[in-house]
């Protein structure tokens, strides 16, 4: 374009930042509900209106202690009203709400608030020992404050005390779009934990990409319960987009067994949930134990950690609609959703099973390719695995405080996933880098071996780990957890037989009472491997 005048739009500046969301459910869906559950099971009715309000309250509160631009205040904080209150609050006025995983163990916790600086940390009152101690151990925290009375002794502040002088007219935005709005650690597979710092811009895109049809599908109808906690990548973009379209939020609070949410899901009347498999899994053995229905609840989200058949079709037995998404922090963090293209629509439903069970398509705003090591483009065969790499403006190019980028030379953030395209599109996730099981050269998924194994009936988890072999490199093991009945290992292999090569049969299976599971629901193969291989 070297030569030309470009010719700029003539169309009104209207920065990205996510206040809007707020503004616009308060002013069109103001009395739309928000409905929060306390530790005690009791709980607290808001709407729109009310938390704009309150946040706008809390905002001026928090000018007036001296939080500015760019200052982190954290949070520790399961989903509820107030949290939202916060978010809103930290956000609108510049500064950046990082959410504390409450699940992480305490070391972890002030090395991550440390590196932060956060300076204000709002804590649930059943985290009141956590957040003490993070309170004395960084030396950033000046401030403790408390959504809910602290379960325990504590210096802090009631965060409505602490509003309550405070104005309710406190300006909102009027900053650059691309300003940091919040801050989420990834758990850190290897190495220190690393910080994703979202911009307004990346989370109001984000929420436009993720609410259309072939995405999360979301309208003012809906009644949104999102299982996945606000500090796992924003709740999934969930408490941004609710508000964005003006739909019914129903916060579960701590309690997350299988009959609390039933129970929840059904007094609400939800009509969508999001959440990883280990959430479903107690849902649906409530369920099914029982014999209860949920008939309000049309679709669940399950991502995270791959969607198995079994839990497909467990869902589908009682009329849910289970789809699988994938994605991650970095990703802010919708990676992609397995809706139905069109081709996929026509096809008999058997058919369209493979599909509906990997890990979706990327919609518009979002890009991946898979690559060889050497940086080699692969092509969209269904059965080629590669590096999985992603672009986008909703994609992290560098971490909070670290220099450089991490982004490759032409731009794309490798997402350490091993993955194939194939020829519709969709992607299949064959395993994380890290656990794929490299046995004579070749590789093993352990997702597809974990598939095959928690198909076998009375299987509730598995998990595949690469043993060290002195002939072959790894070998997989197998372990899994059974229901009350048990299981016959015997069977079991001869049904993986059925289903898997023959070289990719686990050496070992092994029944487990438990599986250990990360700060996100997730079976957690790091303390796994820890345990059993040292
Ligand atoms: P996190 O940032 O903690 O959400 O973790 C992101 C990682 O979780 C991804 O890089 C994947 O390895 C894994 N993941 C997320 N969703 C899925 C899924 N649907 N199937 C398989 N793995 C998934």
């Amino acid at each position: 374009m070297t030569g030309e005048t470009m010719l700029e739009g003539r169309m009104q500046p209207w920065s990205m930042t996510v206040d809007r969301f707020i503004r616009h459910a308060a002013r069109w869906h103001g009395t739309r509900e928000v409905v929060s559950f306390l530790d005690d099971g009791r709980s607290e009715r808001t709407d729109y209106a009310s938390i704009e309000t309150k946040a706008r309250k809390l905002s001026a509160a928090l000018l007036a202690y001296g939080i500015g631009p760019g200052d982190r205040v954290a949070t520790l904080a399961m989903n509820s009203a107030d949290h939202l209150v916060a978010w809103y609050a930290i956000a609108g006025i510049g500064a950046v709400c990082h959410t504390l995983n409450p699940r992480l163990g305490e070391h972890h916790l002030v090395w991550i608030a440390n590196h932060a600086k956060d300076r204000i940390l709002i804590s649930d009152g059943a985290f009141s020992e956590t957040a003490e101690i993070l309170a004395q151990q960084c030396t950033s925290i000046e401030k403790l404050l408390f959504f809910t009375p602290p379960h325990s002794d504590s210096s802090g502040q009631l965060l409505d005390d602490f509003s309550a002088s405070a104005s309710e007219s406190c300006d909102w935005g009027g900053f650059d779009e691309n300003t940091a709005a919040g801050l989420c650690y990834t758990s850190g597979t290897t190495g220190d934990p690393k910080g994703v710092l979202y911009s307004h811009r990346s989370n109001v895109l984000h929420t436009l990409m993720s609410i259309q049809p072939d995405a999360l599908n979301l309208s003012a109808r809906d009644t949104i319960l999102p299982v996945v906690p606000m500090y796992h990548a924003n709740a999934w973009g969930l408490t941004f987009s609710a508000p964005a379209v003006g739909a019914k939020l129903v916060l579960p609070g701590g309690k997350l067994d299988g009959e609390t949410l039933f129970t929840r899901m059904r007094e609400e009347e939800v009509t969508v949930s999001a959440g990883v498999p280990t959430a479903w899994i107690g849902l649906l053995d409530h369920m099914e134990a029982k014999g209860e229905r949920l008939p309000h609840l049309s679709r669940v989200i399950v991502g995270g950690a791959a969607m198995t058949e079994t839990l497909l079709r467990r869902f589908e037995a009682k009329g849910i609609e289970a789809i699988a998404s994938w994605g991650m922090t970095e990703l802010s963090p919708v990676g992609g959703i397995a809706t139905p293209v069109a081709a996929v629509a026509q096809m008999p439903s058997e058919r369209q099973l493979p599909y509906r069970l990997k890990q979706g398509r990327v919609f518009f705003g979002i890009d991946m390719r898979i690559c060889r090591e050497d940086g080699e483009e692969l092509s969209h065969d269904g059965t080629t695995p590669g590096a999985l790499q992603m672009r986008g403006p909703c994609v992290a190019e560098g971490y909070f405080g670290l220099d450089g980028l991490a982004t490759t030379a032409d731009g794309y953030l490798d997402t350490g996933d091993i993955a194939t395209i194939d020829p519709l599109g969709y992607v299949q996730i064959v395993d994380r880098a890290k656990d794929i099981v490299k046995s004579g050269g070749e590789w093993i998924s352990s997702l597809e071996i974990e598939n095959a194994a928690s198909l076998f009936p009375g299987v509730s988890m598995a998990a595949v780990l690469g043993v060290p072999d002195p002939k072959w490199d790894e070998r997989p093991l197998l372990l899994v957890t059974a229901g009350d009945d048990g299981i016959d290992i015997d069977k079991l292999r001869d049904h993986l037989a059925g289903k898997l090569p023959k070289w990719w049969l686990p050496d070992e299976i092994r029944l487990v009472d438990s599986l250990p599971l990360g700060a996100t629901g997730k079976i957690d193969k790091k303390v796994l491997r820890a345990e059993l291989l040292g």
